[in-house]
């Protein structure tokens, strides 16, 4: 449809667009508006200009430094741009250049957007906000009713068909599977086992990607969970060794779990996605309602950790595999399919 040269407007477009992302990463965790104040450095306060402002380009000139205060810039503002500028560029060439549906780029681009958000947001604070899993939901659900009856990567399913409906069962699905999963573990282990976000973000990864995309998404989850998860733990034992901390009185007491009321009662608002609709309420409504529903208020948001944290959020590995659900889809789909047909399916 568009020639192989056009690749480099995918390119910008997602740098600019990652951009934004580093506005949405800082503000959203800290209840700050989107929109105003215009960019400032967060050390000097000086507003930035447009030679600031230039993607990818503007970190590499000043080497990673503030022009005005020489304050150094965290590397996570330049890999947010890489990253969506490299995930804009490949749907860019899939679906626009090889392939001929600008309707799936675009909502393919800005999902993958949105998930990269909530990738850094929950590495470094623990969180998805609210108003990311939403708008990953409705994407998802626009892009089942625009595109309704368009082929997918796992039309070979009678759950991989395109369409709205199909969208909004296995969205039902994935928050029954992730409730289920954190009610069993709450009365098992007689701990939080899922957190309210990941509920939320498999919904809307439900309506992205159909049931069996999701389900793979997932699958994927557990496994570099498994094998991310277990490295993690071994390099922080490391650390702890060379730093000669032994942290023995590290144990602090974990908060207690959530009651499983709660939990049951929460579940019911997230499979009748009345959460969605309080998240388009004010502010100030929305902690109301929570809190009169017994739910704890965010805590504030301090500054990033230095040292490596204790525990992985589960959310970073959910963006991950269905980042390479939406990515790699058609030989994800192959596998599964011959791997049904081979176990008899
Ligand atoms: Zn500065």
């Amino acid at each position: 449809m568009f020639p192989a040269w056009s690749l480099v407007f995918g390119i910008a477009f997602g740098a600019a667009v990652g951009s934004f992302l580093n506005v949405l990463i800082y503000r959203l965790p800290r209840r700050l508006s989107i929109v105003f104040p215009p960019s400032h450095c967060p050390a000097c306060q000086h507003r930035l200009g447009i030679p600031d402002l230039v993607p990818i380009l503007s970190y590499l000139f000043q080497r990673g430094r503030c022009r005005y205060c020489g304050v150094r810039i965290s590397p996570r503002y330049i890999w947010v741009e890489v990253a969506n500028a490299t995930l804009w560029g490949w749907l860019w060439w899939q679906w626009l250049v090889v392939g001929e549906m600008p309707l799936r780029f675009l909502f393919f681009a800005l999902a993958g957007s949105v998930l990269i958000a909530i990738f850094v947001i929950d590495l470094l604070h623990y969180i998805i906000p609210d108003e990311l899993n939403v708008a990953l939901l409705l994407l998802g659900l626009l892009h089942a009713f625009l595109l309704s009856g368009q082929p997918t990567d796992w039309n070979w399913a009678s759950w991989g068909h395109l369409s709205l409906r199909t969208a909004v069962l296995s969205a039902f699905w994935g928050t029954t599977l992730f409730c289920a999963i954190a009610l069993i573990g709450r009365i098992v282990f007689k701990r939080d086992a899922m957190g309210h976000g990941d509920i939320r973000l498999v919904r809307a990864m439900g309506a992205l990607l159909l049931l069996p995309g999701m389900l793979v998404a997932f699958a994927l989850s557990i496994v570099l969970g498994a094998v991310l998860g277990g490295l993690w733990a071994y390099l922080r034992r490391r650390a702890e060794t060379a730093s000669h901390q032994a942290h023995e009185d590290d144990t602090e007491p974990l908060p207690p779990p959530e009651p499983i009321a709660s939990l049951l009662m929460m579940s019911g608002i997230y499979l009748l996605w009345v959460d969605v609709l309080i998240t388009l309420l004010p502010l100030k409504v929305q902690n109301r309602i929570y809190a009169s529903l017994g739910q704890p208020e965010e805590e504030n948001i301090d500054e990033p950790f230095e040292e490596l944290p204790g525990m992985l959020p589960y959310g970073p590995f959910l963006v991950a595999g269905t980042l390479a659900v939406m990515l790699l889809g058609q030989p994800l789909s192959g596998a599964v399919r011959a791997y049904l047909e081979w176990a008899g399916f």
